[in-house]
């Protein structure tokens, strides 16, 4: 069971434990610890059988101070504005700590996309996009997909913004398809940043990657990729949850089988896998396996107070975004597990993102060798500094990782000055 903590009062909480560490003025706090814009909008859309049913979106950018802002679209039944307002949060670290030039933004829909038909969840995609157009463009925000969104989606976000200016805008959105400006690279990039981040630890605690035992929470666009990476290298996948059901075997699983199978099935899901020697397990014991490495890669709040005690993995890889709750956080420390934090370990998609921008404005494509060396030499980079200042000041790499992003933001909001 999930921890119902409000995640933006999470995320209020690890900011200022940075600014307090940093000795951060109290303006600065002030301006920091809240989002620069927020946008709700009620729109309707027109449904199959002739009814107009009313949808709920946001759009929030915390901050602006570093550039335009960026951050994914999630479409998901129990979405509010205070987890819109944590995510855009976490965005704007992150974007500072691998040193790209964007500030942080989240948006979404409270919507339950499964139960709409493809036109339906293109009506209200255009809509939606319609409804927050005032904000977007490639100097001003630029969305990508999240949770339940795709590049499909996408690609209605950037035809509805370039029918309005009446030219193609590619670079007003990142997660494109290639045909239209996507980045190649781009729908592996968190995954492969996870394996990456698991990879670098592992090398830091002179483990090898060779039969290292892992555990992933989430079978989507970012736990699958990594699955299929860490497998690749020789991790033995031994469990894999995603909203249909968790799956464990001691040998390993067969990731390449189990991608086959969920991309088969309607919603991508894994329900019905069936193979030898495979268990079935709750999605609750799956987080308690023991492992080496545990990678959550789905949903907010999904390591806490109650099951940190029993999490036996050596080292967590946050996939997901706010996957362990502070109070977690402490225990997890206290018992000496190494947590690779969200900011750093998922920062792979915003990086290509970037380069998808990039490449974008640029009108001239990188080939796949190029991107996914670039992203690793940035998000190693970053793992590096995160975990030398961890070393140094004996801190977990999350408030680590806190400590350098915080900085970069305060130092780009001084430096401008306040206006008027
Ligand atoms: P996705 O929609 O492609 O996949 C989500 C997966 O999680 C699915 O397999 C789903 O079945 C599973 N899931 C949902 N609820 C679950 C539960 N309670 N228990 C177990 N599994 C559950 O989404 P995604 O793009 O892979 O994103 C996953 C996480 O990674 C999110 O927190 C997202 O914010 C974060 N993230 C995504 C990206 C990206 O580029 N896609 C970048 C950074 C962070």
């Amino acid at each position: 069971m999930a921890s119902h903590q409000n995640p933006f009062h999470i995320a209020q909480q690890q900011f200022d434990t940075a600014a307090e560490l940093l000795g951060l003025h109290d303006s600065v706090r002030a301006i920091l610890r809240v989002p620069q814009r927020e946008l709700t909008v009620n729109f309707p859309v027109k449904l199959d059988d002739g009814s107009t049913k009313v949808y709920t979106g946001y759009r929030v950018q915390h901050n602006l101070s570093r550039g335009p802002v960026k951050g994914g679209i999630r479409y998901h039944p129990h979405m509010d504005l205070d987890e819109v307002r944590a995510l855009a949060m976490w965005m704007t670290w992150k974007c500072a700590l691998v040193s790209i030039p964007f500030g942080g933004a989240k948006g979404g829909v409270v919507v339950e996309p499964q139960e709409l038909s493809l036109g339906e969840l293109e009506r209200l995609t255009r809509r939606f996009a319609t409804e927050i157009s005032i904000l977007l463009g490639p100097d001003k925000d630029i969305p990508a997909p999240d949770m339940n969104t795709n590049a499909q989606i996408m690609a209605w976000i950037m035809d509805t913004i370039s029918m309005h200016r009446g030219y193609t805008v590619p670079a007003v959105i990142t997660g494109k398809p290639i045909e239209i400006g996507g980045s190649l690279g781009r729908l592996e990039a968190t995954g492969r940043g996870v394996s990456l981040m698991v990879r670098e630890t592992a090398h830091q605690l002179m483990r090898s990657l060779e039969g290292l035992r892992v555990v992933i929470q989430g079978f989507g666009n970012v736990g699958s990729v990594a699955a299929q990476l860490l497998h690749e290298q020789g991790c033995r996948v031994v469990g894999i949850a995603d909203a249909s059901g968790a799956f464990y075997c001691g040998s390993g699983l067969d990731i390449p089988a189990m991608r086959a199978y969920s991309v088969n099935q309607s919603h991508r899901q894994l329900t019905g896998y069936h193979a030898p020697g495979v268990e079935q397990l709750s999605g609750t014991e799956l987080l308690e396996l023991d492992c080496d490495v545990l990678i959550p890669a789905a949903v907010k709040n999904q390591i806490h107070e109650k099951n940190a005690v029993r999490i036996q993995a050596q080292v967590i890889v946050e996939g997901a975004n706010g996957p362990t709750t502070p109070g977690a956080d402490a225990i997890l420390s206290d018992r000496g597990i190494i947590v690779v934090p969200d900011i750093l370990a998922n920062a792979g998609g915003v990086i290509v993102s970037y380069f998808e921008w990039v490449q974008g404005l640029q009108a001239f494509f990188w080939d796949e060798h190029d991107v996914n060396s670039r992203l690793e030499h940035i998000l190693v980079r970053a793992f590096n500094q995160v975990w030398a200042l961890a070393k140094a000041r004996r801190l977990p790499l999350r408030t680590a990782a806190y400590l350098l992003a915080v900085q970069h933001v305060a130092e780009a909001n001084m430096i401008r000055g306040l206006y008027p």
